[in-house]
């Protein structure tokens, strides 16, 4: 062989070998693509003006606990998730009528919903808080409510217990708001006396907007928020309980918890 030979021999081995990598590395890409295109993706909705859960960021992508701890599930799991914004009230029979697969949206777990959804292990407790204008010293309790007007968030745990307030005779009128926001508004223009809401949601719609309301006594309950999936999707449930777990013993649920406040700083 001539040395041009042995060059010309070299070189095409060395180009061989370069091509037959680069084919390999397409080939490895090719397969996560693919991989990810078979994973399923499921619908998740959420009302999505309830901090630090879920809002929505000056991009217009909702974010917040919920969202981190099911994107958390979701990649532990290998499924891919949409948010939908929508109503809290409608959450339920959307999720009923199929038009979403998964309920993350700060929901209490309660044995009327039971009947209706399947939820998944408690991943938070939160409880109702009593909340009034700032300037307001006659309201310390719920015992005080007797012929009050109490602002609340429509087909929420905070309108149940209004509902029961009223029920006893003690709560005169309930106005109900798709969202906190606006009970908190018909506080601040005198149309309500209280909100009954969940305690961190009240706490970071303060610290996000001080001199409007604050929370008067003590917490009225506990409750605790579950995922929800549609009645006997055990399949998706199970995905969702052991991703729940494992977000759990890897230390990142733990992370989540940490930066919680600063979703009430985003707001
Ligand atoms: N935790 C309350 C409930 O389940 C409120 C939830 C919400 O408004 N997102 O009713």
């Amino acid at each position: 062989m001539t040395k041009l030979l042995k060059i010309l021999a070299l070189l095409l081995v060395i180009t061989t070998v370069v091509f037959a990598a680069g084919c390999a590395e397409q080939g490895e890409a090719g397969a996560e693509e693919a991989a990810a295109e078979e994973m399923p993706t499921y619908y998740v909705g959420t009302e999505a003006q309830f901090p630090p859960f879920e809002i929505v960021n000056a991009e217009g992508n909702v974010i917040g606990f919920d969202v981190d701890l099911m994107n958390a599930i979701a990649e532990d799991q290998g499924f891919k998730v949409i948010y939908q914004d929508q109503d809290f009230s409608g959450l339920i029979p959307a999720l009923q009528t199929g038009n979403i697969d998964i309920i993350a949206s700060g929901m209490t777990i309660t044995e009327e919903r039971e009947g209706q959804v399947d939820f998944s292990e408690p991943y938070i407790n939160a409880g109702l808080a009593l909340a009034v204008a700032v300037g307001n010293e006659d309201i310390q309790s719920v015992d005080d409510l007797q012929g009050k007007t109490v602002a609340v968030q429509t087909g929420s745990t905070g309108f149940f217990k209004a509902e029961e307030l009223k029920e006893a005779g003690i709560v005169a009128n309930i106005k109900d708001f798709p969202h906190v926001n606006e009970a908190i508004s018909e506080i601040e223009i005198g149309g309500a006396d209280a909100m009954i809401n969940d305690l961190p949601v009240t706490n970071a719609f303060i610290a996000a907007k001080p001199g409007v309301i604050k929370i008067v006594g003590e917490p009225l309950n506990s409750e605790a928020y579950g995922f929800a999936v549609r009645e006997g999707n055990t399949e998706l449930l199970e995905k969702i309980n052991t991703g729940l777990q494992n977000v759990r013993d890897s230390g990142k649920y733990d992370e989540l918890l940490v930066d919680l406040p600063n979703y009430m700083e985003d707001e």
